[in-house]
């Protein structure tokens, strides 16, 4: 082919990128586009944080890409009317994209398939956000797994694939048509959001760095850190894995060479337990793709009975932070504040919205979706409904975690709960995950009491779902 477009959608990076090295090898000239589109059409709520890490990633592209010689064309409005226009504008004969795995964003897949065939222009999509997709990895009787070990173990039988090659630099006598570019909208911080000082910063760079680093040494202790939120033991990959500024390919290379330098069995075990995280992203991506209705309701079509509360106060406060439980605040004035949250703070937190405040988890799904900056459809849906006890391999609806001991666990010296709810400032060590404790100090301290008591909630939830077991 003479020239085909790669449009850039959560693949922002010009290394290990599937659709756009193969429209390197298979056309003379690729021409990168980026087409910013209302979150509303790809059926993903987009809040500031996201937005800005998004926007700070398509600038990195762009850096990237002109380093090769190549510019990033960027046009603001409805795919399917500007692929064919940009198509018939540069010459192009088809449009290379990256899969995308969301049920809304495949429907409007399918209506750029048409919209482009009319025009005469090709469109072919590629795997390359996850090794294995959709049906590749099945059961002996033929099913998709809804157990992960199961499908952890069938995923690990398979080879890995090797990062696809870097975008080389444009040969300079290849004619490239002059194409307009549009501006991108401002960022939240140019319009003065408090949120883009403290979210993480996106870029290709940026996450090849934050790669090295960790398989350099957190990773060896990743088994132990991962839990304890003060300790930011995590790759903080997740905004870069759900923007595709990473390769999953890339990561893999990565941990495996890891691997072989693991100096004990303890720091192998440890590169296992990351590389389990990483198919647990697999496993929840396959299980959208095969039951698409967890977008919309629960995996146990019996837990769309479930009689949830719709008490509005109890849900704004555990939106911001002010439920009277300091792991619970401290966790979503932390999202809040940064787009970001610790692992077992979200399961604290989701566990607390659906079995201590009984709202459904529904509510609690879309908020983390509007908040995160690595917002993923089929990783918070899945994170969700197993805290709900409603999803594929769930936790079962009788095990709900209690918001205090979970906190004395993983938050001993209470540092996490210090660092985001000041308020608690005067309390010491041994009151810090139970203010309540101690009320002459609650009340000069201006945190508020609890709003529910865990004891009693516990109760009521199990008689929840009891009742619907019964039906
Ligand atoms: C209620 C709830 C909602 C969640 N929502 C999201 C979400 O919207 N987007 C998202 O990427 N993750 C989500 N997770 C999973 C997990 O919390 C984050 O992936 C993790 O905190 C990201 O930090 P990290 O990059 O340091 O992860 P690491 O611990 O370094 O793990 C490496 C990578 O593995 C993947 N991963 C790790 N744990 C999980 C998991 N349980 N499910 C799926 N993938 C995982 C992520 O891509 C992550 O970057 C959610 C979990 C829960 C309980």
């Amino acid at each position: 082919m003479k020239t085909v477009i790669h449009w850039f959608r959560r693949d922002l990076r010009v290394r290990d990128n599937v659709a756009l090295s193969e429209a390197a090898r298979r056309a003379e000239q690729v021409i990168p586009v980026f087409i910013f589109e209302a979150a509303s059409r790809t059926g993903t709520d987009v809040g500031a944080a996201r937005l800005a890490f998004l926007l700070q990633s398509v600038e990195s592209l762009r850096q990237e890409l002109a380093e090769l010689g190549h510019a990033l064309v960027i046009r603001c409005g409805p795919a399917e009317e500007i692929l064919p226009k940009l198509a018939k504008e540069a010459g192009a004969q088809a449009v290379f994209a990256n899969k995308r795995h969301e049920p809304c964003a495949q429907h409007r897949d399918e209506r750029i398939t048409s919209a482009l065939l009319n025009a005469g222009v090709g469109f072919e999509l590629f795997k390359d956000a996850v090794v294995w997709e959709e049906t590749e990895i099945l059961t002996q009787a033929g099913n998709p797994y809804t157990v992960f070990t199961p499908y952890s173990k069938a995923w690990k039988s398979k080879p890995i694939p090797s990062p696809r090659p870097k975008l080389t630099i444009r040969h300079p006598a290849s004619r490239i048509p002059h194409l307009r570019s549009d501006t991108l909208p401002a960022t939240p911080d140019e319009v003065g959001h408090p949120l883009l000082q403290k979210i993480p910063p996106g870029g290709e760079l940026v996450a090849l760095e934050l790669l090295r680093r960790f398989m350099a040494g957190p990773v060896y202790g990743y088994g132990m850190s991962r839990n304890f939120p003060a300790l930011d033991g995590g790759s903080n990959l997740s905004p870069h894995l759900r923007a595709g500024t990473i390769g999953i390919r890339t990561i893999l290379a990565g941990l495996n060479k890891a691997k072989g330098k693991a100096a004990n069995a303890e720091a192998a075990k440890s590169c296992e337990t990351f590389l389990n995280e990483l198919i647990w992203r697999e496993f929840y991506t396959q299980v959208l793709h095969n039951f698409p209705r967890v977008a919309q309701g629960a995996f146990r079509p019996e837990y769309d009975r479930l009689q949830w509360s719709e008490n509005h106060d109890h849900f704004a406060a555990w939106c911001a932070g002010r439920t009277g439980y300091p792991i619970v605040d401290g966790a979503m004035r932390c999202l809040n504040a940064t787009g970001t949250m610790h692992n077992r703070l979200r399961m604290i937190v989701a566990m607390f919205l659906t079995k201590d405040l009984l709202l459904s988890w529904q509510w609690g799904e879309r908020y983390f979706m509007q908040q995160l900056v690595d917002g993923d459809l089929a990783a918070n849906n899945g994170g969700w409904q197993w805290s709900a006890g409603t999803g594929t391999d769930a936790a079962p609806y009788f095990r709900i975690f209690n918001p205090v001991s979970q906190a004395e666990k993983f938050d001993p010296g209470g540092d996490f709960a210090r660092r985001w709810v000041p308020e608690l400032a005067g309390f010491p060590g041994d009151l810090i995950h139970q203010p309540w404790k101690n009320l002459p100090l609650l009340e000069k301290s201006k945190y508020p009491p609890r709003i529910v008591l865990h004891e009693e909630q516990r109760l009521k939830c199990l008689a929840l779902f009891k009742a619907v077991k019964k039906i």
